[in-house]
């Protein structure tokens, strides 16, 4: 796990596994944790590494509602947890789905000593909508469908930081899942554009943390290739620093999920 201060109030820890980020804000002595790292032990860390740098966790956020991002009540067990309206209707309506993934992830990579995740009683925020964070900062919560069925993100417009959960990914290219949509995906990438030119610091939901002049070429990246799957389904160029053997593969995924969606 890597660590990275942006400024003195934000912190991102980024995991050894698939180089999903999690984000510690904090104003006053209020604080929020978004989204999640993954192996027992990075999780086991954060509690004591937070404390010692003097950042107070009262409350759990997520991006989205996949597994890899819901973890930070392994590390808060007693923290609350919130997210968008979207992502807490996909909870309600695939319980156990995130502990069921989990478990098979966790036995297929031997990973081992972890303790059991409950989400406890998830709490919806309305989207667009914006939440307090000590006594003078409101997050920005915007919507962020496409990857998945569900999604948000967040900006601190005071700090300059969007975390935007699984778009304008350094290290994976633009990934429609089962229930995700090439056309929200899209949609969502020209919302992200605004609020990428007001941020400083943009942190992807997998990869390192941008400058904002490298994730608007992201996003300029992203779109073209979202725009030619939609045209040309499997002839569609993969953006040039995205063509490894994984990237192939999630290409290949997309392709027949937008000819399924036609
Ligand atoms: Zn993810």
């Amino acid at each position: 796990m890597r660590a990275l201060a942006l400024g003195s109030d934000v912190l991102v820890f980024v995991s050894s596994y698939w180089q999903t980020t999690c984000t510690a804000i904090r104003a006053g002595d209020e604080g929020f944790l978004i989204d999640s790292v993954i192996y027992p032990e990075e999780l086991e860390a954060l509690p004591g590494v937070l404390e010692q740098a003097g950042f107070p966790v009262s409350g759990l956020l997520a991006t989205h509602g996949d597994w890899d991002h819901l973890l930070g009540r392994e590390a808060f067990p007693t923290a609350a947890l919130g997210c968008g309206e979207s992502t807490a209707q996909r909870l309600t309506s695939e319980p156990g789905a995130a502990q069921r993934e989990l478990r098979e992830f966790d036995e297929e990579s031997y990973v081992a000593g972890r303790r059991p995740l409950s989400l406890g009683a998830y709490q919806a925020l309305p989207v667009p909508g914006k939440l307090a964070l000590g006594p003078e900062h409101e997050l920005e919560v915007h919507p962020a469908e496409g990857h998945t069925v569900d999604g948000v993100a967040y900006l601190m417009p005071w700090m300059g930081v969007l975390v935007c959960g699984d778009y304008l990914s350094p290290v994976e290219i633009p990934w429609i899942s089962e229930h995700g949509s090439a056309t929200a995906y899209l949609a969502t990438l020209r919302r992200l554009a605004p609020l990428v030119e007001q941020a400083d610091h943009v942190v992807p939901g997998h990869g390192a943390v941008l400058d904002g002049t490298r994730a608007a070429a992201i996003l300029g990246e992203d779109v073209a290739y979202l725009e030619a799957l939609l045209e040309r389904g499997a002839d569609a160029p993969l953006p040039l620093a995205r063509r490894s053997g994984a990237q192939r593969r999630i290409h290949a995924e997309n392709v027949g999920r937008v000819a399924a969606a036609v």
